[in-house]
């Protein structure tokens, strides 16, 4: 090849080659399977053109340029639009690329080869051919025909919109700047070249697209191969960030929120404003009284997760309403392990707290009277009691039992026995102190522990109770219910008096035991006055036999 374009033609050549290449590596990466069928057809369009352009330069006649200008428009019409389409897919904006979008990119492509082919026929893409008298080898002037100009608007515009695209998105995707520099070259460049050609700057009139277009897939190719320019990972990454359901917040060392999803910005609505400069402890404040980053805090309950995150689960409140929030923080570290900034994870577990609070409500609550259940009596009372010992100080139990509570079920039915049942907790509780310990010990018998109280004093509060109940009617249908009750009661002091003359069971026994003997005597007691003719109150013998 002696022409003076030979440099040219090897320079296009190569690109076509490399184009070639290009689309077989795609092939073989771990990509996105639509973006690489997207790139597989935009190389193997550039190579066609590619060697379309190479040969019409080397073409020794007109009829030989003509027919290598067919064959780059085999390839080159398509081009704008699969680029636009890979730019598309680089960004994950996969979910606007519906199938009739993508198949209408190529209607304008599509129609502009249909008229290069038949363009004897009706000229409505080159107006005409000429070759041109003053080169060296043939070359040909293309005289523009309407569709000509279409068809480079088009072109044009699916440019500008790739540009428009990366430059939109150049300030979110920090992470892959370096790949969107790339793409943008590679759209960029070619633009640059044709208002070069069309102003008929280049020499000759040679269009320099081609040549350009060595520059654009090498910068491709060289991005491809050593950045994985469309391997999955950062993009996969991105989406992940922003589709994930927990909220992430990312730190500088200023402890400054630099980065944050979707999911987090709906945890704390503030976020939706422009600035995200600010510092964060402010936001967290307005939402949870727990400190954020409580490592520095301290105190507050803190757990390690095995990949040393700090795990911390705190309230939250957004406009009144509440949830529970498991709070990640674990230090980012830069590739010289350096601290770098925090990541703050966000996961939701409102509904496993609530769950809980649920459970704890049926362990430890009635379910009817909402006061204490059993259970829960003796392990509160345990620790009363073992307080009251260590203290040196008094305490007491009251037992108290219906009278004629089936009666009640009898003659107004079991409903009303409920409400009976709802109405003596609600009367116990106004008439006790908030020391004192309440339950429902059985069907409807209750319990009541009161530290610092000695038999004495337990026993003219079961007085009130006594009193009070026989005074609160309950409005029942058809008139008022009045009921009584039997109380028993038992003390620590009277206890301790029998257990010097009890040595084998009472000195040393701990005190749930002691619990469960003060429970024992208070039933004795219970039992001596309902045999007494009920509506009493009687304490406990000491040394253990009731009254
Ligand atoms: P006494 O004066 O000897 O205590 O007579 P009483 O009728 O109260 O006898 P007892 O304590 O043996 O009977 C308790 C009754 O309370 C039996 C049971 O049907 C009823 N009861 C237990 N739990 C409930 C409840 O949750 N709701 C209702 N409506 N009745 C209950
Ligand atoms: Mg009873
Ligand atoms: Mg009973």
């Amino acid at each position: 090849m002696g022409t003076p374009y030979s440099a040219i033609l090897t320079l296009i050549i190569t690109a076509g080659v490399i184009n070639v290449l290009m689309g077989i590596y795609a092939l073989s990466g771990r990509s996105k399977v639509s973006m690489v069928r997207t790139f597989v057809a935009f190389s193997l369009m550039s190579a066609i053109y590619t060697f379309g352009s190479a040969l019409e330069l080397a073409a020794g006649s007109l009829e030989e340029i003509i027919l290598w200008i067919k064959i780059q428009y085999l390839g080159m019409p398509f081009l704008p639009p699969l680029n636009l389409l890979l730019i598309m897919y680089f960004l994950g904006m996969e979910k606007y690329l519906k199938r009739s979008l993508r198949i209408s990119l190529f209607i304008v492509p599509a129609i502009t080869l249909i008229l290069v082919m038949t363009n004897e026929a009706h000229h409505l893409y080159y107006r005409d051919i000429v070759l041109r008298p003053d080169t060296l080898t043939p070359k040909a002037d293309l005289v523009a025909g309407p569709w000509y100009l279409i068809a480079g608007a088009y072109t044009f515009g699916c440019m500008i919109g790739g540009v428009v695209l990366l430059l939109v998105q150049w300030r979110r995707k920090k992470t892959y700047r370096f790949q969107l520099v790339t793409l943008l070259i590679g759209l960029l460049l070619p633009l640059v070249g044709d208002f070069f050609y069309l102003g008929g700057v280049t020499p000759d009139g040679v269009d320099p697209i081609p040549v350009i277009m060595t520059v654009t897939s090498a910068a491709y190719m060289w991005a491809l191969a050593s950045r994985g320019l469309f391997h999955v990972v950062p993009i996969a990454r991105d989406n992940l960030f922003e589709s994930m359901r927990d909220g992430v917040l990312v730190l500088d060392m200023e402890d400054r929120l630099v980065d944050y999803n979707a999911a987090a910005a709906t945890i704390i609505p503030e976020l939706a404003a422009p600035d995200i400069g600010h510092r964060l402890d402010r936001l967290w404040r307005q939402h949870t009284d727990a400190a954020l980053l409580s490592r520095d805090a301290g105190g507050e309950a803190m757990a390690k997760a095995s990949d040393g995150a700090d795990i911390q689960e705190i309230p939250w409140t957004v406009e009144d309403r509440s949830y529970h929030y498991q709070v990640r923080t674990s230090i980012v570290r830069n590739r010289g392990g350096l601290e770098a900034g925090k990541l703050i994870v966000l996961i939701d577990i409102t509904q496993r707290v609530q769950l809980q609070e649920q459970l704890r409500q049926m362990a430890y609550y009635d379910g009817l009277t909402g006061v204490y259940n059993r259970a829960r009596f003796m392990s509160l009372g345990t620790s009363m009691l073992s307080e009251a010992e260590s203290a040196g100080e008094p305490m007491a139990v009251i037992l108290f039992d219906i009278d004629h509570f089936k009666r009640i079920n009898d003659t107004y039915g079991h409903d009303v026995g409920d409400q009976a049942l709802l109405h003596i907790a609600d009367l116990c509780r106004r008439a006790l102190r908030t020391e004192d310990l309440l339950a429902r010990y059985g069907g409807e018998e209750f319990v009541i522990a009161l530290p610092g109280l000695t038999a004495a004093r337990a026993e003219s509060a079961a007085h009130r109770i006594r009193r009070e109940l026989a005074a609160q009617a309950l409005d029942v249908p058809g008139g008022e219910l009045r009921m009584t009750a039997s109380f028993g009661i038992a003390s620590m002091e009277r206890l301790a008096d029998g257990a010097r003359t009890d040595a084998v069971e009472g000195a040393g026994a701990d005190a749930g035991t002691k619990l469960k003997r003060l429970l024992k005597q208070a039933d004795l007691a219970l039992y001596a006055a309902k045999q007494g003719g009920r509506d009493a109150v009687r304490l406990a013998e000491v040394g253990g036999a009731s009254a």
